[in-house]
């Protein structure tokens, strides 16, 4: 670093022409930089997406895909089968709608658990198409 000031210093016409190609070249790191900007977003949804759980496959209480999932009758929210036993065994209530309810207000949602199974299946295929793209890099 110290060098190259010194060099700076010592001819004007040298740094004058050093700043033009510097700037030609920031012109052009900024450009490439735009795309960039353009591109990320777009890998970066894709990546929420495939993060993200879906609401209608979500576990009120834990926010991750229902394991086993169930439906309360009192406000048809669903839940993974343990957490809402769980809740349930200790509070005697919905936890969404705070109806008092107890384990024969929950019923399996066999369906869910179908949609579930398909939907992981299709993301871990995405995912596994991802990481393939990456390695190709
Ligand atoms: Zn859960
Ligand atoms: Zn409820």
């Amino acid at each position: 670093m110290e060098i190259e000031k010194e060099k700076n210093n010592n001819s004007d016409a040298n740094t004058q022409e050093e700043k033009k190609s510097n700037n030609n070249s920031t012109e052009e790191q900024k450009k490439s930089e735009k795309e960039d900007e353009n591109k990320n977003p777009e890998e970066n949804n894709v990546k929420e997406k495939i993060n993200s759980v879906p609401i209608m496959m979500r576990c009120f209480l834990c926010e991750d895909y229902c394991e086993e999932p169930v439906q309360i009758l009192c406000c048809n929210e669903i839940f993974c089968k343990k957490h809402i036993t769980e809740e349930i065994m200790k509070n005697f209530a919905c936890p969404n709608c705070h109806k008092a309810c107890g384990l024969n207000n929950i019923i399996d949602n066999k369906k869910l658990s179908d949609d579930i199974r398909w939907f992981k299946s299709i993301l871990s295929e995405l995912v596994m198409g991802e990481n393939e793209r990456n390695h190709n890099h």
